[in-house]
């Protein structure tokens, strides 16, 4: 048989997890490795190209004794860490500024409180009144009143990462190793994987290139479900994210911020070096898109500008914490996609069906922090050698998803608690910023 690292290698998307795959492909010594995407890199609709992304803190609990799902999660999130504090390639990109989590009403601190366990062993000051969060950060910028807020501040060990960047360093050094990226439209945008007796062989592309590869690799987020039949396994639902202009002042005073989360309301960070911009995202159960009357296909479209109840959500956010700029024009915004599996476990797996097909999908959300070390697992499950457990967790499922409950918030709070249907979100009821990047 041939070897595999000569073999050629097709990475459909040159997103979070594609250019992690790359990465971790070159490095291995895969010699014949090629990435496709419709846009060029970094990708207008990846749900990595963005200035932050929060990195939460590490969990210190052991990771054996407990199921395989929670070993799972927090063995990789413990390689992750470890790969941001040290790993080249990634360490500029991360800033450990720490990380307040809060939450308004009763059941929801409670529930927070029992998710997290923020003790004082574990780190992490108790925050009850607006003045106690207001000393989180330097004087001037959290002007608020946090009514009814209650959170937890660890100061170390947790903070946010640049998201577009850190995924541009990555597929920068995925092509020094030899990388090829084909990205842009009609000649990086897939249309079909190539099936040929009962495999998979590749892919075409708009431009009908036909890309012969020895194995593909499926790294297209919330589009994977566009090429191959996914079996209920992931529902694209979408985010939104605003930026509003910050002064250069502000951006020196505004500097090294923790992560402000409220689990109800939403968040934000320092605002990003180069635009002076500070980004923020309200807290909701998603958007779909549903295109059929029994709901089960949510279509992701790409869309600089968000319905208008998430900007009144951005805008309650800014009230309760920092009224003074509760009223200043967005000068971008966006709808982020991402694709969740019913448990909101990833889907690292090869195709049952398809041999040569690897399926790295179902971000579920929080699949960014993942970046530096995500391809290497996806590249064990090609070659077949991926660690026991993670196998099982990130299996073919399609078992869990019979009957899928497509309403079900997934453990996600704020808004309208509801999962919503952007079709039933009239034109006139989406913001009209000028500029606010392509519409595409
Ligand atoms: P993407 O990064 O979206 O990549 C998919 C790629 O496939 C894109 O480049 C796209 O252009 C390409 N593609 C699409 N169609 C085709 C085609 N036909 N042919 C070829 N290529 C194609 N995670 C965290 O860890 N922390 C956070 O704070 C966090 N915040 C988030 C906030 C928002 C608003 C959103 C939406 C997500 C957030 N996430 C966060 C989740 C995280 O961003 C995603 O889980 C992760 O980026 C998914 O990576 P991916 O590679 O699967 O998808």
């Amino acid at each position: 048989a041939k070897d595999l690292k000569s073999s050629s290698i097709l990475i459909v998307g040159a997103g979070t997890w594609g250019s992690s795959t790359a990465l971790h492909l070159a490095r291995r010594g895969y010699k014949d490795v090629t990435v496709l995407d419709p846009y060029d890199f970094p990708s207008a609709i990846s749900a990595g190209n963005d200035v932050n992304k929060i990195k939460g803190w590490q969990d210190t609990e052991s990771s054996e004794g407990g199921d395989d799902e929670s070993y799972v999660r927090l063995t990789v999130s413990a390689e992750a860490t470890a790969a941001w504090e040290t790993d080249p390639v990634f360490t500029t990109y991360y800033h450990e500024t720490g990380y307040v989590i809060a939450a308004s009403q009763p059941e929801h601190i409670k529930e927070l409180y029992d998710d997290e366990k923020p003790s004082p062993e574990r780190g992490f000051v108790e925050l009850n009144t607006a003045e106690d969060f207001r000393k989180t950060m330097p004087k001037g910028v959290l002007t608020g009143e946090f009514p009814n807020w209650k959170g937890w501040w660890k100061k170390d060990g947790a903070g946010w990462v640049h998201a577009r960047k850190a995924m541009e360093s990555a597929l920068r050094e995925a092509q020094r190793l030899g990388v090829k990226v084909v990205a842009g439209s009609p000649h990086g945008a897939v249309t079909s994987l190539i099936f040929e007796n009962g495999d998979v062989r590749g892919a075409v592309t708009e431009d009908g290139t036909k890309h012969y590869a020895d194995r593909t690799i499926l790294c297209a987020g919330a589009n994977a479900p566009q090429l191959i039949d996914m079996k209920d396994q992931l529902r694209p639902t979408a985010w939104t994210l605003a930026h509003i202009k910050m002064s250069e002042e502000e951006t020196k005073l505004y500097k090294d911020l923790p992560v402000m989360f409220n689990v109800e309301r939403g968040f934000f960070m320092e605002p990003d070096e180069d635009k002076h911009e500070l980004k923020i995202c309200d807290e909701h159960p998603g958007y779909c898109n549903w295109s059929t009357e029994d709901h089960r296909v949510s279509m992701p479209f790409a869309r600089h500008q968000i319905p208008l109840r998430s900007e009144d959500g951005v805008r309650l956010l800014l009230r309760e914490c920092m009224p003074h700029l509760a009223d200043r024009p967005f000068s971008f915004a966006r709808i982020c996609w991402c694709a969740d599996t019913p448990n909101r476990d990833f889907l690292i797996t090869a195709h049952p069906q398809y041999p040569s097909l690897t399926l790295g999908v179902g971000g579920s959300g929080h699949g960014y922090k993942h970046i530096p070390i995500i391809g290497r697992y996806i590249t064990d499950c090609l070659e077949g050698t991926l660690d026991e457990r993670m196998k099982k967790v990130w299996r073919w499922r399609p078992e869990t998803a019979v009957d899928r409950d497509w309403e079900n918030v997934q453990g996600r709070m704020g808004g309208s608690y509801k999962v919503l249907n952007f079709a039933d979100i009239p034109e006139d009821q989406w913001t009209k910023i000028k500029e606010s990047g392509p519409r595409l």
